[in-house]
């Protein structure tokens, strides 16, 4: 008999603070898992070292996040198809003894958009080329959406990420130079904001968008997390548009931690207030 509990965690750089710790100890507490979520702070130059001790002490999987992402890739033995295409992952789930790289940011918006629209056959905007635009675009284009324009204002990661979408998925990729108010075309079905825009300590930074152009009918998400109600969230509000905060896309990334690790489908409600309280 075995009377350890399972081992998960998060290989992060700076671990001070990590909300997901508490939401997924929150399931794992909830569903009874004899299962521990354990934050480790590990720097680059440590990332293998770090993989391999988690195979020696037989960890279940575990997540990463920047600068990680990409780089973790090479230590571990397969990739699933998200992450593959998108060339990053954040999280490692152990099948058959094998550390395989799955990407559960973009999936996990998704989850979080289907509650109030199918990303299939829209036109779809996303603000921003960083690595949670990318997840999100792959994860779109792969659901079926028709048209994804990027906009940002670095041309080179912008077109590099529509190169991406034009290449390996059936959808329409193409690029907007961001500079001056983005101006939301009529066709538009989704707004995504996938920059740093409007994240703590900046909350009160606007993100860069004539407000006029939003129009109801409208579906806007953002994926910052903290604070959930960012500025565009509410002024999108006010315009009448349906909206969706980062909570559900990081809700669900936990929900499909948990399910990879555990082959539970973790309580969502359980998960979002253990969020709440440390956010
Ligand atoms: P990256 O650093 O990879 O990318 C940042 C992006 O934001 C770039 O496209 C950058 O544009 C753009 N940007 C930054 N500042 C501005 C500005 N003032 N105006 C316009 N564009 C700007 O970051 P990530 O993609 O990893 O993360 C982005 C956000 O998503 C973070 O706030 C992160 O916390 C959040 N996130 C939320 C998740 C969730 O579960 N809710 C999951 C993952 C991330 P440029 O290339 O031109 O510099």
């Amino acid at each position: 008999m075995n009377f350890l509990s399972e081992l998960t965690g998060s290989f992060s750089q700076n671990s001070a603070s990590n909300p997901t710790v508490e939401m997924v100890e929150a399931a794992y507490r909830h569903h009874k898992l004899d299962y521990r979520y354990i934050n480790c702070e590990v720097t680059p130059d440590q990332l293998g070292d770090a993989v391999k001790g988690a195979r020696a002490m037989g960890w279940v999987g575990f997540n990463c996040s920047q600068p990680h992402k990409v780089e973790v890739i090479k230590y571990l033995d397969g990739l699933g198809e998200s992450a593959a295409l998108m060339g990053a992952v954040n999280c490692v789930v152990r099948r058959d003894g094998k550390y395989i790289g799955e990407n559960t940011d973009g999936k996990g918006f998704l989850e979080s958009l289907k509650v109030v629209a199918d990303p299939k056959d829209k036109n779809i905007v996303i603000l921003g080329a960083g690595g949670a635009a990318r997840a999100i675009a792959i994860e779109l284009a792969l659901a079926g959406a028709t048209e994804i324009t990027i906009a940002n204002r670095d041309s080179n990661r912008g077109n590099e990420l529509v190169d991406l979408i034009n290449g390996k998925t059936k959808s329409k990729g193409q690029f907007f130079k961001w500079g001056s108010p983005y101006k939301v075309p009529t066709n538009i079905d989704i707004l995504v904001n996938a920059t740093s825009v409007g994240m703590a300590p900046h909350g009160d930074e606007r993100i860069n968008l004539d407000i006029e152009s939003l129009s109801a009918g409208l579906v806007v998400a953002d994926v910052i997390v903290n604070p959930p109600n960012t500025l565009l969230l509410s002024d999108a509000k006010a315009k009448g548009c349906k909206v969706i905060d980062g909570l559900g896309m990081i809700v669900n990334q936990g929900i499909l931690g948990v399910k990879y690790w555990t082959g539970i489908t973790a309580d969502a409600g359980v998960m979002r207030d253990a969020l709440a309280k440390v956010l």
